[in-house]
């Protein structure tokens, strides 16, 4: 019994696919009685692939795909009853094609041979026949639809394991399956259809990778920017179109305040990216998602300090229950004087500017909880915030 040992280079982007086909496997190997071929995943490794960017490959570009190591091990060799299947063979017009599960066997006779049945000896016309070997070790040739007369036994199944194998070997091939480009055009591609995959990229990886963080991890994934063309736009909702819109919008009408700005301004204006500018269109989505995030950030700091008010009374000594928020130090003619922060369970600022510093104490951390005493100096409002200023303070407790 040979044991056959088959390694595939997968894109990592298929390995779930795989994954699942091998699962699918080793249950269909499980019902044919059959030890289970076992599975491993090996090394992953980068390499660059030319993909091209319009129907005639007349312009293309090489983009890095991450590639991981599938390891199928069987122990046992296909059967239909006694019979080894060592090849499918599909027959072409002038030449064969080979589905081969056997890595010893000297195939190369096999490539032009008639498709004639060792079963019925009739010369029909058949798309497929199947290589066996018996007992014996003879080579036998069986038409397809004779299979299970000439075996005594129903073929399917093992000829189920065959085409899942025949599966997992294919998610090897990035060509059509991997690398179409959709709706690309010739140098490069729409912004809308673009922004839209790298939105769905984005989702289905979870986050938003860079070209940079890709070059500093020394090239184990692949940038949002090229896995989008890749296969974003299989993934890409009509929503995802819609955002994409809005980023155009959002790009459209913004004030560029750095070269990087109106670079991203003039993108937007064109309506067009093309492979070049790849990079840069993509990090536009991320572009909005800040800005919106910043103007939610100011949102939410301007309701809060809408509600703050002045606690305490001026020139009292009282207790106060605080969070420490964080302290800055500061130097002038009078040496080091430190400006602590501090919020009351009703998002009130206090500060203190004090000689000593709080974080001195080894108890005593930004984030803490504290019990104070302090007086009351004065309420003023700095940059249309309100500020108790305190001084003298004790630390009474402290509750990390
Ligand atoms: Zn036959």
């Amino acid at each position: 019994m040979n044991k056959t040992q088959e390694t595939y280079e997968i894109p990592y982007r298929q390995l779930g696919k795989a994954r699942k086909l091998i699962a699918k496997i080793q249950k269909r190997a499980a019902k044919l009685g059959k030890q289970l071929p076992t599975i491993t995943e090996g090394k992953k490794v980068t390499r660059n692939v030319t993909i091209d960017l319009d129907p005639h490959g007349i312009n293309t570009t090489q983009i890095p795909v991450l590639f991981v190591e599938v390891t199928l091990t069987h122990t046992e060799a296909i059967k239909i009853a006694g019979y080894e299947i060592l090849a499918a063979i599909d027959h072409g017009e002038a030449v064969n094609v080979l589905r081969t599960y056997d890595n010893a066997y000297d195939f190369a006779p096999w490539f032009e041979a008639p498709a004639s049945c060792e079963h019925c000896a009739k010369n029909r016309r058949r798309k497929m026949t199947v290589l066996l070997r018996d007992n014996s070790n003879n080579v036998l040739q069986v038409g397809k639809t004779c299979l299970k007369d000439f075996t005594g036994h129903d073929p399917k199944s093992a000829l189920a394991l065959c085409e899942l194998i025949e599966q997992l070997r294919a998610i090897q091939d990035l060509d059509e399956e991997s690398l179409d480009f959709g709706n690309a055009s010739c140098d490069g591609v729409t912004l809308q259809s673009y922004l839209g995959w790298v939105i769905a990229e984005t989702r289905d990886a979870g986050e938003f990778v860079t070209r940079s963080a890709v070059y500093e991890s020394g090239g184990s994934r692949l940038a949002t920017a090229d896995a989008a063309m890749i296969s974003g736009y299989k993934v890409a909702t009509d929503k995802d179109y819609d955002d994409a819109d809005k980023v155009i919008e959002w790009a459209v009408s913004l004030k560029p305040e750095t070269t990087f700005d109106m670079n991203l301004q003039a993108i937007a204006i064109n309506r067009y990216v093309t492979r070049k500018q790849l990079g840069l269109a993509a990090y536009m989505a991320q572009a909005k998602a800040r800005a919106d995030e910043k103007l939610v950030q100011e949102k939410l700091r301007a309701t809060q300090v809408a509600k703050m008010v002045h606690v305490g009374t001026v020139g009292k000594r009282e207790a106060f229950e605080v969070k420490f928020s964080r302290v800055s130090s500061h130097e002038n003619q009078w040496g080091m004087t430190h400006r602590h922060v501090f919020y009351d369970a009703q998002g009130n600022e206090l500060v203190w500017w004090g000689s000593y510093n709080l974080e001195y104490r080894e108890d005593v951390e930004p984030g803490d909880a504290l019990s104070l005493k302090a007086t009351v100096k004065k309420h003023e409002v700095y940059k249309g915030t309100p500020q108790t200023v305190i001084t003298r303070v004790k630390v009474l407790e402290c509750a990390a």
